[in-house]
């Protein structure tokens, strides 16, 4: 992904993340590099490799410490080599009470509103605070050895802590932080005990920018500041906190896909080719396909989806056979007993309903429970019908904009959860709320009947919106505030 020339860099970039880009893996044969999938890390590589940048992250792979030197280093990408991947380790308790315990079993539900899924243990939080020391005093370790004032790119909920810790260990660094899923309102937040969420946002507060997905989860940040930390003067009209003498903004940039890659996938001869084949299998004739794709989580409202079409085909004896659903639900977070339940009530659930109202020659819903990749999920996509997206909420969703992306032919109907942060600029798809199982079985029912007229027209303006608003655009973007709000800081601290 080429940066646009005006995304002036003059600062050494170290990002921080709890996923490393390049994984080593021992192999029969000798050991295997990994290049983890995920838009995230296709999206971040080229920077760093163009701004020779470093890299801080979890050492996941079993031949990690094998491929790294001493201090943890390795040049990647492998073969041609421009950046510095610096590996952190983490034992084996660390990983359990920090990522599946307090990142996952108590943020990841707090911020999604899942409050009675909340967990939260003293031995997970200790552990969350240690963790967050480890790569603070990593990335600043980093920013000793590349010199200058470099900008210090936090990613996500697993690192609360770490601005506030390199910020006392390298005071000139300038540091953000991109939040990738939603902030609660006050009320939710304080669920965490005092002393763990006003340390949360003081950690938060070492930043210079905290960019969130929408106005709406940047406003909900604010007012937790506003209510946990009486000292802080939050300036809500101008985005900006003051605490300690230190300003952070905070502000919206919506993530989002590189589209052009998605549209080229789509028009592969193998995709068309993949995209007849499910056709023919589960949209024979007139019937029509449906389809959706996720991690299997909590969030995404899956369960519900499935109470919808029961609904439906209870009610509507005609719509049955009219559509097969397609789920894509990739396993995720196995070892969480909320996701090994979750997963059992979706097994159990679908072959319920396919017992119920299969017939002779229609299976009513298909599941493919796997990790699948692009090229097949482009082909998904482009044999969609309508694409749903029910989640109860999430922070952007992209599946949503990747379906718009394959649909260059604008046919195709997006039913999209109003409680998706992708719901804000994606307004033109049929928006519902799936906590609403009536409304949201209407809502399918119009996307299958809607005449092809109205499927272009709403898909034109969808592509509109995503082609004005690629991930090229999300990182100039932060690229360019981040940059701005080092320069306001530096001036304030010249004029004080
Ligand atoms: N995805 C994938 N294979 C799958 C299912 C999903 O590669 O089998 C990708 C999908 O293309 C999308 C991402 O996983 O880019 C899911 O991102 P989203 O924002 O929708 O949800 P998240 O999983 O981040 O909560």
């Amino acid at each position: 992904m080429p940066l646009r020339p005006h995304t002036a860099l003059d600062r050494p970039l170290i990002l921080l993340s709890n996923r490393e880009p390049y994984e080593h893996v021992h192999k029969p044969n000798g050991i295997e590099v990994r290049f983890p999938a995920g838009g995230l890390v296709s999206a971040l590589d080229p920077i760093l490799r163009r701004t020779h940048g470093t890299w801080v992250a979890w050492a996941s792979g079993n031949a990690d410490r094998t491929a790294a030197d001493d201090d943890g280093r390795v040049a990647v990408p492998p073969g041609d080599p421009s950046y510095t991947l610096r590996r952190v380790w983490l034992s084996e308790s660390d990983v359990e009470g920090f990522y599946l315990g307090f990142a996952n079993s108590a943020l990841w539900p707090l911020c999604h509103l899942f409050v009675n899924m909340i967990d939260i243990r003293r031995s997970n939080w200790e552990s969350y605070e240690r963790a967050n020391q480890l790569f603070a005093a990593a990335a600043a370790q980093e920013a000793e050895r590349v010199g200058g004032a470099p900008m210090i790119w936090v990613h996500d909920y697993h690192f609360a802590l770490v601005p506030a810790h390199v910020r006392a260990m390298v005071p000139d660094a300038l540091i953000h932080q991109f939040w990738h899923i939603p902030f609660p309102p006050p009320d939710v937040f304080r669920i965490l005990p005092l002393g763990v969420h006003d340390t949360l946002l003081r950690g938060l507060l070492g930043n210079d920018l905290i960019e969130f997905q929408t106005e709406g989860y940047a406003r909900n940040f604010m007012d937790c500041v506003t209510r946990a930390l009486p000292e802080a003067h939050v300036h809500a009209e101008q985005n900006l906190i003051e605490l300690d003498g230190h300003q952070t903004r905070v502000e919206a940039f919506p993530i989002s896909i590189d589209v052009a890659e998605w549209e080229r996938l789509a028009l592969l001869p193998h995709t068309l080719e993949v995209c007849r084949t499910l056709r023919d299998r589960y949209a024979p004739r007139d019937r029509q396909l449906v389809v959706s794709v996720d991690r299997m989580d909590y969030t995404k409202g899956i369960v519900r989806r499935l109470r919808a079409l029961e609904h439906m085909w209870t009610d509507n004896p005609e719509r049955r056979g009219a559509f097969t659903m397609l789920i894509v639900a990739t396993p995720s977070r196995t070892d969480i007993p909320a996701y090994a339940k979750l997963e059992r009530d979706v097994l159990a659930a679908i072959a319920r309903l396919n017992n119920e109202f299969r017939t002779l020659d229609w299976t009513p819903i298909v599941l493919v429970h796997d990790n699948v990749d692009a090229d097949l999920l482009a082909a998904v996509y482009c044999a969609a019908d309508v694409c749903i997206v029910s989640s109860l909420q999430d922070g952007m969703n992209l599946v949503a904009k990747e379906f718009i992306a394959c649909r260059k032919d604008r046919n195709g109907v997006l039913v999209l959860s109003r409680f998706a942060g992708a719901a804000d600029e994606l307004n033109a798809a049929l928006l519902v709320n799936p906590f609403f199982i009536d409304a949201f079985a209407d809502a399918l029912a119009v996307a299958l009947d809607m005449r092809p007229k109205e499927r272009a027209e709403r898909m034109t303006v969808l592509r509109e919106r995503i082609a004005n608003a690629t991930i090229d655009d999300w990182l100039d973007a932060i690229i360019v505030a981040a940059e701005a709000s080092g320069q306001t800081a530096k001036g304030d601290a010249a004029a004080r």
